[in-house]
Formats: structure tokens, sequence, C-alpha cells
């Protein structure tokens, strides 16, 4: 019989992870020969997530869960829980019911159609406020533009895999993930269903502007150096202007004479210059800073209690 992970990221879920176990537990019991378990990974939830899950592990001997020493974010979760993970086949959910677990006999037959992966595309994102659509939109058309991956819009962590691809993932060990280009990245045979987009059941979104914006940029600057090129050849434009312009006024000054007036034109140019270096030093700081968290080499998480038998810590050597 084949094995089967959920895992279930949880950070300050205590009012949905009821409801979710719930509808899970109801799609899969209807799935006979297949052996499911459930990996919920708290991520250092201040409610009382914790307390809701190990009631769940008390109650179901198919639950797992991974509580983490504090909040780590949900690539590390989703990270956690693929190393823990020992299923033939892997899905990863959120626990809001926005990736419905109605969706898994479908990702299933993909499964066993040949595929190593079956990923869940949003349809729509009706529902989700205006501004952050605009921005999704944006970038995601920046990133495949740019880089060397290819992420298709509304393309979620939703996705079941096999342990091949699984193995894959996870032997990408980067302490700063952005899993929709890892899963892009390490390529394998991917079937792309779509959902409607679901509200959450109850509880609030994690994210805000902020923490979505700099996502995207660890995203842009995890898969592509083209930002790098922007520098250099703005660089490599403006040298070439100045030299045109040097020129120009070394003639002019031979033929024509001194011109002492120029502060507006000086001036112009200073700052358009000094923008441009701020700009480039700024880009690169982003990489540096990159190199700098990468070869601290820090885990990914650090598991605080757990009830899987031999847990995967993620301490680096
Ligand atoms: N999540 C997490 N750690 C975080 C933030 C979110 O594990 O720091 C989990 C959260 O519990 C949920 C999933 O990631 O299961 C998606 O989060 P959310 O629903 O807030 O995001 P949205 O659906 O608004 O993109
Ligand atoms: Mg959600």
């Amino acid at each position: 019989m084949k094995k089967v992970d959920l895992i279930v990221p949880c950070y300050n879920e205590s009012q949905v992870v009821n409801i979710f176990f719930a509808e899970a537990k109801r799609v899969t019991d209807e799935l006979s020969g297949y052996q499911f378990s459930f990996i919920f990974v708290d991520d250092g939830s201040s409610d009382n997530t914790l307390e809701l899950l190990k009631g769940l592990a008390d109650r179901y001997d198919c639950v797992k869960y991974i509580s983490f020493s504090r909040n780590f974010g949900k690539e590390s979760a989703m990270y956690a829980g693929l190393k823990n993970s020992t299923g033939d086949y892997v899905v990863i959910l959120d626990a809001d019911l926005q990736h419905p677990p109605k969706l898994i006999p479908e990702m299933l037959e993909a499964m066993e159609e040949g595929y190593d992966c079956c990923a869940a595309n949003r349809a729509t994102r009706d529902g989700d406020p205006a501004l952050r659509t605009l921005f999704t939109r944006g970038f995601y058309r920046l990133v495949n533009k740019i880089s060397e991956v290819d992420m298709p819009d509304g393309a979620g962590d939703f996705r079941m895999m096999n342990r091949a691809m699984v193995n894959a993932v996870i032997a990408m060990s980067e302490v700063q993930r952005f899993s929709k280009g890892i899963f892009s990245w390490v390529g394998f045979k991917t079937k792309w269903i779509s959902f409607e987009n679901v509200e959450r059941a109850a509880g609030v979104t994690k994210w805000n502007f902020w923490k979505l914006f700099s996502y995207a940029i660890d995203g842009i600057t995890a898969f592509s150096t083209f930002p790098l090129k922007i520098a250099s050849v703005l660089g490599a434009i403006i040298s070439a202007s100045s030299f045109i312009y040097l020129f120009y006024i070394i003639i002019k000054t031979i033929f024509v004479g001194k011109d002492v007036p120029g502060y507006a034109s000086t001036i112009t140019l200073m700052l358009f210059i000094g923008g441009i270096i701020i700009l480039s030093c700024g880009i690169l700081g982003e990489y540096v800073a990159k190199i700098y968290m990468e070869v601290k080499n820090r885990p990914v998480y650090i598991i605080r209690q757990t009830n899987v038998d031999e847990p995967k810590d993620d301490y680096r050597v």
C-alpha cells in the first residue's frame, strides 16, 4: 500500500486546525489503497495551535506534529515537513482550507498516470485584495522574464510530489528558501490542475504588504542575477555617454573657448550619477546579504517538540 503524507504548516491556526483535520480526514478516509498520515508543523504559534495538534495526535495515530522553537516562516515549516516525511507521495496544504483537500483524489490519479508531481493552480484571485493581485501579477510577469525558472501565476505551494522529487527538493538546502522557484528548478514531470479560489475558513492571513514585498525580492534574487546586469548596463551606458560628452567639451573648449556657467547641468549630472551609484550598491547589497546569510549556514528550523519517531533536525555542519 502506498503511503501518502500530508504536510500542513500552521502558524496561529487554532481557529481552523480542527476544521481542517475533519475535512482532510473525510476526504482521505474515502480513498482506499493508500495509507495517509498527517505531518502538522507548528511554526512557533503563540495561540493554542500546538495543544490542539497534540490533542489530535492523542486521538489519531496518523497525526504527527513538529513544533518549532519560534516562528521561522512557512518556507521553513514546509522544509521541516518534507525532511520528516517518509511517504511515497507527499502533499503540502495550507491549514486554512484554501487548498481544498478534495483535490487529493485528482492529484493521486495524476501520480498514478506517471507524473512526478501534480500542482494546483488558482484559476482566479477572486477575494484577494485588488492591490495584492496587481503586485502579484507584476511579480510573476517580472520573475518569469528575468529568471531561469518558470513560475506560473497563481501557483502556490499546493502540490503532490513523489519521493524522487521530494528528495531533490530537500537536497536544495539553501537557507533562504523560495519554494515556488525550487519546485520549478528541480524539474520533473508536473501536471497542472486548477481550482477556484476559496476564502480562508477562519482566522486571518499571516501576510502583509511588506512581508509579501520582501518575499518577492527574495524570489527574484534567489533565481536571477538579472538585477546585477541592470547595474552593469546602466554603468556602461553612463560611462559611454560621459566619454562622448567629455570629447564634446574638449573640442568645444578648443574651438569656441571656455564657458563658465554650467551649475545646473553639473548638479543634475552629479545627482543622476550619484543615484545610479547608490542604486547599484543597493542591488549589490541584496546579493551580498544573501551570500552572508547563506555562508552562516544557520538551520532553517529548530524543533522544540515533536512526536515524530526519528525526527530530522536541520543542524548543519
Ligand atoms: N504559515 C506558517 N508560518 C508563517 C505564516 C504562515 O506556517 O509564518 C502557514 C499558515 O498557517 C497557513 C499557510 O502558511 O497554513 C498560508 O498562510 P496564510 O493563509 O496566512 O497565507 P495566504 O493564504 O493569505 O497567502
Ligand atoms: Mg491562506
